[in-house]
């Protein structure tokens, strides 16, 4: 570099123009050296910066302010050296004031030249730093012991992967003392099993380390050869020379890891047996090709009734063993779930490879047929459900076939098959109509779409005694509906109780405004109830409301038993039949005779009716096996104290063989059709005899 480039203007005479700009300049020591770094001009500043007047220093080698390990290392020459080299150079470091205190200077030195091209002195200006020094050591000691002390793994590696530094935590987590630690390649810690292990070499050994991916998680490999699993947060970082480096923090979350691992897998897998739950059955399944698959939805028959009689316990291991089993013994490549408490479904990925449906479900099902030994009970066998479903398709989904093989079991366990049932078209078509009609159903509940038909029932003279409400469904497009239709869709809805209890109300409202008979007796309304049994708390509720709101008489109120409401009945059901037999109502089984109970049972409960089926009615006139049986179900009946009504009467010879036998009542198309509400009425108003002409 040429001399004569610098100064502007500090060449003519350089001295002077310091001087002046050095007096206008307090906070700077401004002043000159000879060629052999003797003062020779001092201002105000550097008075004040060092305590030492001009006339003491000036004539004096400017070494006077350097610490003598600074002399003796001849550092004050070395900095003209470098200025006379380059022109000018910047130092930092501490000097001594006259009064031997220090302070920290920042120095410029520039070198003057003559226009000859002669060395002939240098200019300095020097400032006090000592404030902005202390502040900086602080922090930067503060820093380093952060960097100390911090539990966290830090390190700081150099472009090509080395590392520069790291602290104790780092080495603690990697298990190296800092001495093995210094020097080591970035790639030293990593695991053989991480995948991006080879491109992390690549790229340091290229010097061109990644510089994006903050955050990243990464398989560590510990000097014992554990493996770890870090976080790491990567910082690409300039230093003042220009050279690039990374810092590198590092956290442990194998352990964090571990947990979230296991909340998953609890999520998605049930705690008693360790079978996978509905929700992973998606996740394993998410990207198998299920055509040529089978669903199997498994039901344990009765197991709520094994879990009462032998207590949760026993349950819980009956459980655990069939999973058990499923578990172990299937082929390899099936899946087993726990759907819900006794529900478990198998996939079989290949039916035909694994022998065909039937082979599939014997497998199955003789695997959960198997006795089971329970630790302080005898051995129980158990049966089970199965529905099945098969993909014939790639396209169908998991859902439509569990849906399916969910329909399929539904059907074995309503008695329809045995066994098992595979899903077929038809079945999943009755299933979605089974779906719309339970919600259509659900709706015309609510809005009171229900009509109530009556069928009077009748004494031996024809007078009517009472009346049977019969319901009917108007549905908007399919017209009138039968009870025998929509009955079993209610029932599989869940919605049969609703059922009874708007029957109920709305009969005994109609009932209140029927006409009495000439003779002045009340006119009976005889109810079904199909869900709501004497047992239900809900009954006597819903009788007081609506005997409440309608007024109607105790006495006028017939309800329909079906047999096995009594068979299950409660000490508690029986109380309220006789606390309701007490206010005046009756009770009437109905349909006798299709049921298994015995009339010596029926003397149990407070029973005054029985309605002898239609079954026995219709062949009582030509089958004399069936006439006797009435009269034998007549006369029981009668030693018992209760009266009997036979249904179904079609023809003046069945009324009359029936009457024969001692009979009292009797309902059916001989007498009069189910009847719409204003229909009954005028019925009743006329006060004729429903018995036929002649
Ligand atoms: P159910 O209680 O035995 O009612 C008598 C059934 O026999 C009625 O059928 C009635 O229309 C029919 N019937 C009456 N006379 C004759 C006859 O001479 N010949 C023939 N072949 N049939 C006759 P419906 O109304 O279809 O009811 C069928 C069943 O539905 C009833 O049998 C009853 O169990 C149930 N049900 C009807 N209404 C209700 C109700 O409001 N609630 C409940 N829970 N069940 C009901
Ligand atoms: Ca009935
Ligand atoms: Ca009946």
């Amino acid at each position: 570099m040429s001399g004569t480039d610098h100064g502007n203007g500090l060449r003519a005479d350089d001295e002077k123009v310091i001087g002046a700009f050095g007096s206008s300049l307090l906070e700077y020591a401004v002043y000159t050296l000879d060629p052999d770094g003797v003062v020779s001009s001092w201002n105000p500043g550097a008075e004040r910066l060092t305590g030492a007047p001009a006339d003491e220093v000036v004539g004096q080698n400017i070494s006077i302010f350097y610490t003598s390990e600074q002399n003796a290392t001849g550092y004050p020459r070395e900095l003209l050296r470098r200025a006379v080299e380059s022109g000018s150079c910047t130092d930092e470091g501490w000097r001594i004031r006259k009064d031997g205190s220090r302070f920290w200077a920042s120095v410029v030195t520039t070198a003057l030249w003559s226009s000859e091209g002669r060395l002939r002195g240098f200019a300095r200006l020097t400032r006090d730093e000592t404030d902005l020094h202390t502040q900086l050591e602080r922090s930067l000691r503060q820093f380093h012991d952060l960097f100390v002390l911090t539990p966290i793994g830090i390190g700081v590696y150099d472009r090509y992967g080395y590392l520069v530094d790291s602290n104790l935590a780092l080495c603690g987590l990697l298990g190296y003392s800092p001495e093995q630690m210094s020097g080591a390649h970035v790639t030293d810690f990593i695991h053989p099993d991480e995948p991006d292990k080879p491109n992390l070499l690549e790229s340091f050994g290229a010097g061109a380390p990644p510089g994006r991916a903050p955050v990243r998680e990464m398989k560590l490999l510990r000097s014992d050869g554990q493996q770890l699993i870090c976080e790491l947060h990567i910082a690409k970082s300039v230093r003042p020379e220009g050279d690039e480096f990374w810092m590198v923090v590092c956290q442990d979350v194998t352990e964090r890891n571990r947990r979230v691992e296991e909340w998953r897998y609890w999520a998605t897998h049930d705690e008693l047996t360790g079978l996978p739950n509905r929700r992973a059955l998606d996740q394993l399944l998410a990207n198998a090709d299920m055509s040529g698959s089978a669903m199997l939805y498994c039901d344990i028959t009765d197991f709520r009734r094994i879990n009462e009689s032998l207590g949760l316990r026993a349950g819980d291991e009956l459980l655990m063993e069939l999973a058990k089993r499923m578990r172990g013994d299937l082929p390899e490549g099936w899946i087993v779930a726990r759907l819900a408490s006794d529900e478990y479904l198998v996939v079989c990925p290949d039916v035909v490879g694994a022998g065909g449906v039937e082979t599939v479900v014997t497998l199955v099902t003789e695997l959960l047929h198997r006795t089971v030994h329970l630790r302080d009970h005898p051995p129980i066998q158990i049966a089970a459900s199965v529905g099945v479903a098969i993909a014939e398709s790639s396209d169908s989904t998991i859902d439509e076939l569990l849906r399916s093989a969910g329909a399929a079991v539904m059907e074995v366990k309503r008695g329809n098959r045995e066994r098992f049932a595979v899903a077929s078209t038809a079945l999943i078509e009755s299933m979605d109509r089974q779906v719309q009609l339970e919600s259509e159903l659900r709706t015309a509940l609510e809005n009171e779409e229900l009509a109530l038909c009556y069928q009077p029932i009748v004494d031996g003279d024809g007078v009517i005694r009472a009346a049977e409400a019969l319901v009917r469904w108007w549905h908007p497009e399919r017209g009138k509906l039968t009870p025998g239709f929509f009955l079993p869709v209610a029932e599989r809805g869940g919605l049969l109780r609703k059922l009874d209890r708007c029957v109920l109300r709305s009969a005994l409202r109609e009932a209140v405004t029927w006409p009495p008979r000439a003779d002045g007796g009340a006119v009976r309304a005889s109810i079904n109830l199909g869900a709501l049994s004497p047992g239900d708390p809900e009954l006597i509720d819903v009788l007081d409301e609506a005997v409440a709101e309608t007024g109607i008489d105790w006495g006028r109120i017939v309800l329909e038993l079906v047999e096995t409401s009594l068979i299950n009945l409660s000490a508690r059901g029986l109380e309220v039949m006789s606390e309701l037999t007490e206010r005046g109502v009756r009770f009437a089984v109905d349909d006798f005779g299709t049921g298994y109970s015995s009339l010596a049972r029926l003397k149990e409960f407070p029973i005054e009716i029985i309605k002898v089926d239609r079954g026995f009615v219709a062949e009582v006139a030509r089958d004399s096996t069936d006439l006797h049986v009435v009269r034998a179900i007549v006369d029981l009946a009668t030693a018992i104290g209760c009266r009997c009504t036979a249904e179904g009467v079609e023809t003046p010879e069945q009324f009359e063989a029936l009457r024969g036998v001692g009979v009292l009542s009797y309902q059916g198309w001989l007498f009069s059709y189910p009847v719409r509400a204003g229909e009954l009425r005028s019925l009743l108003e006329s006060g004729s005899s429903c018995l036929p002409e002649g």
